[in-house]
């Protein structure tokens, strides 16, 4: 007899998940539930409707965007085996993420140390997912402005990729429970974003850490092993 088993541990978080996805998507469409309902009533004001209205679609896109974040997770790896070329991976997320930083009044610097391209092996689409995850986060700490500067360079260690923030930062309380699934500060906020990150950046091998301090900001750093273009 022969059994292979792909990713086990994995597996066994995702059908652990799976049970608590349906509890939570659960809430917000009860929610969009009920407040359908009471727009029913004729004799609702023109605000109570808007109000009414206006939860529902809250609680339609709070369930949209859990679903959202957990396939991107359950999603198997099509293929870990791209040349990830970095510099452009990150400088192609640019025209997605500029608008999300001119909307917040946040300022985007990017800096490449390394002049030739650098790769690293993993899964391009998962890599760039990844990183607006990171980037997202750090844009939504800083809800009064600030900088997001992301860096990358090279050294003996590898390949390190580097996003900070100038946002509200982390309490040592905090800190320790990012990546959990469905820990979240925010209003509607999932919590599955970094459990996504953390998945993808293991599975290419990579790592990632996330240093801040409250109302200092906060910095996150992946480092992969790099890989010579063959
Ligand atoms: P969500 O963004 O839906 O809350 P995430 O998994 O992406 O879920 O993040 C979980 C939590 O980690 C956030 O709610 C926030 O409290 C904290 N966090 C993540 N990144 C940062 C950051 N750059 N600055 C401050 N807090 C952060
Ligand atoms: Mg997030």
């Amino acid at each position: 007899l022969r059994e292979e088993l792909y990713d086990a541990e994995k597996y066994q978080v995702i059908g652990q998940l799976a049970a608590s996805i349906s509890h939570e998507v659960r809430n917000p469409l009860t929610t969009a539930h009920g407040f359908l309902q009471l727009m029913r009533n004729d004799n609702l004001s023109q605000d109570a409707l808007e109000k009414y209205r206006s939860f529902a679609l809250e609680g339609i896109d709070q369930a949209n965007a859990i679903i959202t974040d957990y396939l991107n997770f359950a999603k198997p790896t099509v293929k870990n085996h791209d040349q990830v070329h970095i510099q452009e991976a990150i400088d192609s997320l640019i025209s997605m993420v500029s608008p999300l930083c001119v909307l917040s009044k946040v300022e985007l610097q990017i800096k490449h140390y390394t002049s030739e391209p650098v790769y690293v092996k993993g899964d391009t689409k998962k890599f760039q997912q990844s990183l607006l995850n990171i980037m997202k986060n750090a844009i939504e700490s800083m809800p009064e402005g600030g900088y997001l500067r992301v860096s990358t360079w090279c050294d003996n260690d590898g390949v390190h990729i580097q996003i900070q923030d100038t946002g509200v930062g982390m309490s040592e309380y905090e800190i320790k429970r990012i990546g959990m699934p469905f820990y979240t500060t925010k209003e509607k906020g999932t919590g599955l974003g970094l459990m996504v990150v953390v998945s993808s950046i293991r599975a290419m091998n990579g790592k990632i850490s996330y240093y801040s301090r409250p109302r200092e900001g906060t910095t996150c750093v992946l480092q992969f092993k790099r890989v010579l273009e063959d």
